[in-house]
């Protein structure tokens, strides 16, 4: 079983700046969700609706990827097909060099990162600049996101300052870190490189089989630039982006701005179908992209995950994610949707990512399209290395629950054996088998009394 979540963990745990950046950035945009989401009276409706939607496009993945490409196809797109990162990382630097450039404009896209298209460019002698500003900030630095929505999380101000300071070479002397002058120096440098771009890479937050259209959201308008003014446009879309509908998008534009930033509504929401003359990209190609996603969907637990719209509502409410960041996660999704959707892109890695959650469910009590994500931990634990050992762990307790005698008997017996340990509180270490659970955690010691044992006396 893979022990890198535990030992990142522990490395992360000992960096006090980086948990003060995101107790600071996540507990911002949880009470900015909770106060937009308690303004709608049908919040669950729109909630139940968007995982029906969801689990529809599950049971019809096939049929609406094939609607999609014959209207996309009919608007003047053109459709590729790719099983994995590595074929579509293929057809995007095709279709750039086919354009006469060296260099794409990048729209946020979770997609291309977890392809590594920025890697697999670099390796063919081409760039992609990113001009969301916390992916530049990330890319300058040339460090890894942090979160899905606010990939530069663990940095604060004075952080980027420096990093705009030392990488960024037109950035202006006497850069202070007053968040006005940070966004207008990283403005002028990405006007720049927009100005000058042929291509474009995108993802799509939606795909939507009746029309042929994606859909972008985003804040900051550098989305807009990057799907309007280069002549070509590449956007990898994973094919669990798809809606059945155009009017579907009336729910998850409730849903998403809400849950990911905390607005009512977000500021750019760029629709597009195919190519239209005289009116953004001359050349748009789609690569519909599969990397994993077919396996997930035949797991009938697991594929709960492939509904996921990235809002990121799940990262800024967990207490694991809280305390360790992104990067301990060692995976492009983070935090709880992390834990259950990396282990299934790539099964037999990242095993140890199901264990990185207290189960305490607040993950799902804010998702938006309700994933159940502890049924899907525990799922997934269950299928990992130690699933054997914790189901028979799991059923001999049941067993010992279930009958009142027994309990009392077990409860007894283990306030017999802690007796050397009364007075401390709790058990640092357990001998094996129970040492896996106490390496991560103290057992309180049991009671000298048991709460019936005190209630007869009471009673007497
Ligand atoms: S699992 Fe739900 S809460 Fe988490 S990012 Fe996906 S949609 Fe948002």
């Amino acid at each position: 079983m893979s022990t890198a979540f535990p030992k990142a963990a522990k490395v992360a745990l000992g960096m006090p700046q980086l948990r003060s950046n995101l107790a600071h950035a996540t507990g911002t945009i949880r009470g900015k969700r909770a106060k937009v989401v308690g303004e709608l009276d049908d919040w669950e409706r729109l909630r139940d609706t968007a995982a029906a939607i969801k689990a529809d496009v599950q049971h019809r993945m096939p049929e609406l990827a094939v609607a999609f490409e014959r209207n996309a196809t009919a608007a003047g797109a053109t459709v590729h097909w790719a099983r994995d990162g590595a074929e579509a990382n293929r057809i995007a630097a095709r279709i750039t060099r086919d354009a006469g450039a060296e260099e794409v404009v990048k729209v946020k896209s979770m997609a291309t990162q977890e392809i590594e298209l920025n890697e697999h460019f670099a390796a063919e002698g081409l760039s992609a600049w990113e001009t969301d500003l916390a992916e530049l900030i990330v890319q300058l630095a040339d460090d890894r996101p942090s979160h899905i929505l606010v990939p530069a999380i663990h940095y604060n101000r004075t952080e980027i300052r420096d990093i705009f300071r030392g990488r960024m070479a037109d950035a202006p002397k006497g850069l202070t870190d007053d968040p006005a002058a940070l966004a207008e120096a990283a403005r002028l440098h990405l006007r720049r490189r927009f100005l000058s771009a042929k291509v474009a890479v995108s993802g799509a937050n939606f795909a939507v089989a009746e029309t042929g259209s994606l859909v972008v959201v985003e804040s900051e308008g550098n989305g807009r630039m990057c799907l309007t003014m280069p002549e070509t446009l590449i956007s990898i879309v994973g094919v669990e982006k798809l809606l059945p509908r155009y009017e579907d998008l009336e729910v998850f534009m409730q849903l998403l701005p809400r849950s990911s930033t905390g607005e009512r509504m977000n500021p750019y929401t760029s629709v597009w179908t195919g190519a239209t003359e005289g009116d953004g990209p001359k050349d748009v190609h789609i690569i519909l992209l599969d990397n994993g996603r077919t396996e997930v969907l035949a797991d009938e637990v697991g594929r709960q995950a492939l509904s996921c719209i990235r809002c990121s509502a799940c990262l800024n409410v967990c207490p694991v994610y809280e305390r360790t960041g992104g990067h301990a996660y060692g995976h492009v999704y983070p935090g709880p949707i992390g834990a259950i959707l990396a282990p299934q892109l790539e099964p037999g890695r990242h095993d140890d990512l199901p264990y990185a959650s207290s189960l305490c469910g607040a993950c799902y009590e804010v998702c938006p399209v309700k994933i159940d994500i502890p049924e899907v931990l525990v799922h997934l634990r269950q299928q990992g290395p130690h699933g054997a050992g914790e189901k028979a762990a799991m059923g001999a307790a049941e067993a010992v629950m279930a009958r009142p005698a027994l309990w009392r008997a077990a409860l007894a017996a283990a306030r017999f054996l802690s007796r050397p340990w009364r007075g401390r509180g709790f058990v640092r270490r357990l001998p094996w088998p129970a040492s896996k659970w106490t390496v991560s955690r103290d057992m309180p010691v049991p009671p000298k009394e048991s709460f019936r044992d005190w209630w007869k006396e009471r009673e007497r």
